[in-house]
């Protein structure tokens, strides 16, 4: 007997149907003879339209408030599912992120989980009950208020239980049959990867490979609990993320590129005639990072030699746009730049594959993809196992598709198949 813990996404369980299905699954899941702890997030796109409702209510909704309107959409999809589940015979309870022991920091909208004691969702489980819990939520240790994990967390909630359960296999069912080599909504001729490694699956995720939250697959690393992403709506295998050889105790496989992955959410900010001496970037970026904002790519041009200034641009996320330019605008007298430029026109690509570091030409090939496609190239950036280049927004998903056959990762099979969402 195992202890398997499976999380469904929105679109799983986007109408009264599809929760009754997936009531279904469990249930067979635990008629087989596992027991069987679920995570679940809210119904469909139930999380956009709360945050679209509070934008009505008042352009800055305060963060604490937003957190605790935006969990009753988990508790709307537990709750049916724990009725679901009971409806088909099979004892079901559901709780809240507070009652299964979610403890976070209390960073609202994007806490981070400090620690899981699960001794009710373990004793339901004892007492031979399916456990629902709602994903994408905890309580912050020091005030007891409700925190949420951000955007995709239901994934870290599942996998966070995962390990403090001792569970066998975390399953995160979606709307596609795995992780594939491109997203299957840009790239209908993506392939599905069979086993994929954590570092590779991190960099996809931090590459904007929304299938898994970053979190979720740092959390999968650090405590060695295997991933099995596979489609709620077909009975397929999917992708295995781990580091764990496969039975045949054959070597992971290892191709050059695992993948591609896109990001659509990312903005640019250039810092126009900043004084081209020293102390000035670290000056920007502690601004910047005191605005509580992650930057990603930095670029500096070279400064005109007879003005002796220069240019700085760097992305970030675009709900971060506002604060970090509130900051930088106060600071322009002891910065010294003349103006900034915001453009969230901007899309990213990235390739992916533990193997890159050992081949040359890897980035020959991708400029020349890009190239060849019509395609301008704005940022550069690279790791060891990724390269990620900034595009113009409108040619992004064109970037995909001809980066994606540049490096033939194009299914001479069955095209990839979405099953459901709105790819929201
Ligand atoms: P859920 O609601 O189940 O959490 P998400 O929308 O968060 O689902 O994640 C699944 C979506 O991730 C897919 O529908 C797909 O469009 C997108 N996606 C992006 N990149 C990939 C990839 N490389 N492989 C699979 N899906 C991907
Ligand atoms: N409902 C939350 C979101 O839409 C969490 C999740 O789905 O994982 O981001
Ligand atoms: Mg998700």
């Amino acid at each position: 007997m195992a202890l398997i813990v499976q999380k469904y996404g929105g679109s799983s369980v986007a109408d009264a149907d599809s929760i009754k299905r997936v009531a279904k699954r469990i249930t067979e899941a635990k008629r087989a003879g596992d027991d069987v702890v679920v995570v679940v997030s809210a119904m469909g796109d139930t999380t956009d339209e709360l945050i679209d409702l509070a934008q009505q209510v008042t352009p800055l909704p305060p963060q604490r408030e937003m957190d605790i309107l935006l969990t009753a959409g988990e508790r709307i999809s537990m709750s049916l599912l724990a009725m679901a589940i009971s409806n088909l015979g099979v004892e079901a309870q559901s709780f809240t992120g507070q009652q299964a022991g979610v403890i976070t920091d209390d960073v609202h909208g994007r806490a981070r989980i400090i620690d899981v004691s699960p001794s009710r969702i373990q004793a339901a489980v004892d007492s031979g009950a399916v456990a629902i819990v709602a994903g994408f939520q905890g309580v912050t240790q020091r005030t007891n208020d409700v925190t949420t994990l951000g955007r995709g967390g239901s994934d870290t909630t599942a996998v966070a239980l995962a390990a403090a359960l001792g569970a066998d296999v975390c399953e995160i069912y979606t709307d596609v049959d795995g992780v594939f080599t491109a997203d299957p909504r840009i790239v209908p001729s993506a392939r599905k990867i069979d086993r994929i490694s954590y570092d590779e699956m991190l960099e996809m995720a931090a590459s904007g490979a929304k299938v898994l939250m970053l979190r979720c697959v740092e959390y999968a690393r650090r405590y060695g609990v295997p991933v099995h992403v596979r489609s709620s709506f077909s009975t397929r295998t999917g992708t295995l993320v781990t580091d764990t050889p496969d039975e045949g105790g054959a070597p992971m496989e290892q191709p050059i590129i695992a993948g591609v992955a896109h990001d659509r959410s990312e903005a640019k900010i250039t810092i126009v005639d900043v004084p081209d001496v020293p102390g000035k970037a670290a000056r920007i970026f502690q601004v910047v990072a005191g605005s509580g904002v992650n930057l990603d790519m930095i670029v500096q041009n070279v400064s005109v030699a007879s003005t002796g200034r220069t240019d700085i641009s760097f992305t970030l996320p675009a709900s971060d746009g506002a604060a970090a330019t509130a900051a930088l605008t106060e600071h322009q007298p002891d910065i010294g730049f003349t103006s900034l430029q915001y453009d969230d026109m901007i899309g990213k690509l990235s390739l992916i594959g533990a193997g890159m570091k050992s081949h040359p030409g890897v980035s020959a090939k991708l400029f020349a993809a890009l190239s060849d496609a019509g395609i301008n190239i704005e940022m550069i950036s690279t790791s060891e196992i990724r390269i990620s280049v900034v595009t113009r927004a409108d040619q992004l998903d064109d970037a995909v598709r001809a980066v994606h056959t540049a490096f033939d990762l194009d299914s001479s099979e069955e095209q990839a198949v979405v099953y459901g969402g709105t790819g929201r």
